[in-house]
């Protein structure tokens, strides 16, 4: 298994990765010399003080930022020639991002929520609806579809971000802290919802996250401080079947609900 593994193109790589930001005439060398591979399926999570990098390391993997020097390959593409444009349709197309602080527009609904990453694709709108009603049933908030963020709880309005970063079917996932304002209870609730959809697609997922407990649920821990690998450690095994996985959603068998 370990070999068909590593010849196939990595989820993530970074090599050798820099970011200096320039603050007035101070530069400050926010990763140093980062690399690390992160395999198709896997659930990954980085661990680190505050400061070390560790949001820095998640927008240049999210191709939301360019690293000052080393590689970025996305699915075995090298992103650094891409432009502005390519890079965003490349994040729409193939990134879901969730936030610590949900990042909701709070005049729509959680269905209209779910629905914003499609409204750049050409799509018919009632396909557009039914999707995001779907992902919605999926992530277990069938029934407050209508509701407003302010009208839902912290843990349901994270559900609503997981449903819209899963809406696209992306190939990759990644949660800056998801679970970072979320109690004990619903941090689990949220964590189980992401190991069930990594586990039951082929959606490769990075978390950053200060929670040990959270980072010990993922198949690895890699540990940033002062803007570089400290260390990685396997913790569960990445099983081969996500290879026979194609990414889809785990939507509902719901009869009523068109597929797609
Ligand atoms: P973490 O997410 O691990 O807390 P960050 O990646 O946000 O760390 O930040 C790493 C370092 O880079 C910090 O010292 C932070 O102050 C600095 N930094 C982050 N973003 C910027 C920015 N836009 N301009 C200047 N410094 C920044
Ligand atoms: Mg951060």
């Amino acid at each position: 298994m370990s070999t068909a593994l590593q010849r196939r193109p990595a989820a993530v790589q970074v090599v050798d990765i820099t970011k200096t930001y320039k603050v007035g005439s101070m530069e400050y060398p926010a990763l140093r010399g980062v690399s690390f591979r992160i395999e198709k399926g896997e659930l990954a999570s980085i661990i680190g003080p505050s400061g070390s990098g560790k949001s820095t390391i998640l927008n240049i993997v999210g191709a939301l930022d360019r690293p000052t020097s080393g590689r970025v390959f996305i699915d075995g593409i090298n992103i650094r020639k891409m432009n502005d444009n390519q890079l965003s349709i490349l994040r729409n197309m193939k990134i879901g991002f969730v936030y610590q602080s949900f990042n909701l527009i709070q005049r729509l609904s959680a269905a209209e929520n779910v629905e914003m990453p499609l409204l750049a694709r050409t799509m018919e709108p009632s396909v557009r609806h039914n999707r995001a009603l779907k992902m919605l049933k999926a992530v277990g908030l069938g029934r407050k579809v209508n509701k407003r963020p302010n009208e839902l709880s912290g843990g349901e309005q994270q559900r609503v971000a997981v449903a819209r970063a899963l809406v696209t079917q992306p190939a990759l996932v990644i949660g800056d802290e998801p679970t970072g304002n979320l109690d004990s209870k619903t941090t689990n609730d949220i964590l189980n919802l992401i190991t069930h959809v990594n586990k039951t697609t082929a959606a490769t997922f990075i978390l950053v996250t200060h929670n040990e407990e959270v980072a010990e649920k993922t198949h690895r821990i890699i540990s940033i401080r002062d803007g570089l690998v400290e260390k990685e450690q396997r913790i569960h095994r990445l099983d081969a079947f996500t290879e026979q996985l194609t990414p889809v959603i785990p939507l509902s068998n719901d009869p009523k609900l068109p597929k797609g």
